[in-house]
Parts: C-alpha cells; structure tokens; sequence
C-alpha cells in the first residue's frame, strides 16, 4: 500500500468502527484512537512493518521507542518483567495515565522497531474505553506515539488529528476531546529504585506515596547509575562504517538494495534487496543484532538514501557509528 495514499475513515467510536478499525489493525494498518491523555497512532506492535508505517506516517526523522498498550496486569506481565515495585504501580494507577518501563519478558512480542532495539519496554493500559475496546478487538499490544506528525502538538481531538494524519491513516476513532491533554508520566522498574523518566498527568508525589520510597530523578548530563541500563537506544558491538561503496578486510556487510552484493562479503544481510525504506526499517534493528550476534567486529553498511524513512535509519546508523558516551 502506497504510504500516503490511504483512504482515511473518520468515524465515531461505535462498537461497529471499533470492530472495523481492530480488523485493519491486525491486518497491519493504522489507527488513531482517543486516549485519556492524547490521541495515538496505534499498530500492531507485533508487527514491524506496521510499527515502521507508524513513523513513516509522523514522518519522525528518528526511531524513538514507542509505548505498547495493553489490555491489563495480566498483557503486561507477558510482555515485561515487572518487580515489586512495577507490580504496585499497576495496582495502584491502571488503568491510567503511567507508563511503565521494565525489561523484556521471554515471552515479549513487541517488535525490536517498536523497542528501538532495546531490551527493555515501556507498557501502558490507557483508561479509555475506546482504547480499552480497541486493545482488545485487536487482540495485540498496541505501539501508539502521539498522533500528530513530527514536530506538530499532540492532539486531544479527532479534528486535531485529521489536520495532521488525513491521508497517511485507516482510521481515526473519533471518541471526544481528550481528558487529559498531558502525556503519561514514565517510570522505569528496572532494578533498584524506580526512576522518573518523564513527569506527566500523574504526579510524581502521588507515584512516590504509593510506592513507599523516593524516585530516582534523571538528571541531565549525569552518566545513568549502571552504564548501558538506561540507554534509551540500542547501541551495536560492533563498529559502523557508513555510506560504503566497497568492502575492507574482515568486514561484514549490512546493505540496502545489494549495493554490496557482489563486494565478497562473508556476511552480508539486506535491509531490503529491492530497495523498500520501509521494509529497511522494519529490519533495521533485526539485522543489527544478527549481525552483532555474529561476532562481526566491524560493519560497512551501504549508503541508504535520505528520503522518507531514510532519515530516521540513517540518524540512527549514524549514532551508532559515533562514539558510545553521548548516545542518549
Ligand atoms: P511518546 O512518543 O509521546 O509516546 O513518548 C514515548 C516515550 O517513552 C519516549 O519519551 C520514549 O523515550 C519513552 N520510552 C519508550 N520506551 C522506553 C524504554 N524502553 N526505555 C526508556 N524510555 C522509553
Ligand atoms: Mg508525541
């Protein structure tokens, strides 16, 4: 399907939209729903085709990691591991307006897209009932940025959204003016004391008297206190060689539309033989870690044009090529 060629369908949230909209959810297509916060782009986050759509539609010139929506404790306990203190937050604020940030669970199916690479997730059960219903129908957790395009304000009403994504959506699920008009508040349950990611609509003081102890607090410019823990990006072992044309000794191969395929590699993955930049950053990640995985020490990865979602592929190689300490 041509990316900005959609037939977008603005309908009230009645249960029959709802029902229609989960169907083209698992079919891979996109969906702005109401939440109590904002509104969000919502895809099957199983799905890395459909996750990387989300940011071709937002026109995100980087691959932030998403927030996956869930049904309940119970959706997000299969996805992440949560500890004591992840497992009082949910008691205590689910449905609502906080995002939990735990590590993958063996039994995660969130895409690698959706997760930026990383080994761990951010999880939220919104308390909306058209999103609740959604979450539901569709029968997968949900990847759901905000759904405006890049650089816009998040929207709180079903116009909003129009304005921005008519044309580069299925659906928007017209449920009223949000709420809330203020993000989640993000907490990370990583081990030791929870760490306050992002204020939002839940205030810190009520997070911290229900959990008993003080939030750790980010600070900018302080290293995280175990190194790697809280990178907000996946960083690959190996080191990144970018735009090549040709091969060096001992180097592996990540290319795009066999620009290196007859460069004699001995390990060589394509982001998309046919030259697809959507179907490149569905693989992005994927392909990074196989390569990792590999044992390859160093990767020359072939240029990849700066259209569409080349932009986001390519800031991401690049702050994977840089040096590591900067790479928040
Ligand atoms: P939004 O695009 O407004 O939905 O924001 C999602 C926020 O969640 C961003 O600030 C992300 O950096 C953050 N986030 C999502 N997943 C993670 C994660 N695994 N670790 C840390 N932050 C995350
Ligand atoms: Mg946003």
């Amino acid at each position: 399907m041509p990316q900005f060629q959609r037939q977008t369908r603005l309908a009230p949230a009645n249960p029959q939209a709802i029902a229609e909209a989960a169907a083209c959810l698992r079919a891979g297509g996109l969906v702005a729903m109401p939440t109590e916060t904002v509104y969000g782009l919502a895809a099957d986050a199983t799905d890395e085709r459909a996750v990387a759509a989300i940011y071709a539609a937002k026109g995100r010139p980087r691959f932030n990691p998403l927030i996956a929506h869930v049904a309940d404790a119970a959706a997000a306990g299969r996805e992440g591991r949560l500890d004591d203190f992840a497992r009082r937050l949910i008691e205590a604020f689910w449905p609502g307006p906080l995002t939990i940030v735990a590590p993958v669970a063996a039994t995660c199916r969130v895409s690698l897209l959706a997760r930026a690479g990383l080994d761990t997730l951010a999880l939220r059960c919104p308390d909306h009932p058209v999103a609740q219903a959604l979450i539901a129908a569709a029968g997968v957790p949900l990847a759901a940025p905000s759904a405006n395009r890049s650089g816009r304000l998040s929207p709180t009403t079903a116009a909003h959204v129009a304005a921005d994504l008519d044309g580069r959506v299925d659906w928007i699920l017209d449920g009223g003016p949000a709420r809330r008009g203020v993000e989640s508040t993000i907490v990370a349950c990583l081990g030791g004391a929870p760490r306050l990611l992002r204020p939002g609509a839940l205030t810190s003081e009520r997070v911290e008297a229900a959990l008993g102890v003080a939030l750790d607090r980010a600070t900018p410019g302080r290293a995280p206190i175990a190194p790697g823990q809280l990178a907000s990006h996946y960083a690959p072992r190996a080191r990144l060689r970018l735009g090549a044309r040709r091969l060096q000794a001992g180097e592996a191969a990540l290319d795009f539309a066999g620009a290196l395929a007859d460069a004699g590699a001995a390990v060589r993955l394509d982001l998309s033989p046919s030259g697809d930049l959507d179907e490149a950053a569905a693989r992005l990640f994927a392909c990074l870690r196989a390569l990792d995985d590999d044992g390859a020490a160093r990767i020359a990865v072939a240029p990849i044009p700066e259209r569409g979602l080349g932009a986001a592929i390519n800031d991401r190689l690049r702050r994977a090529a840089a040096p590591r300490e900067d790479d928040v």
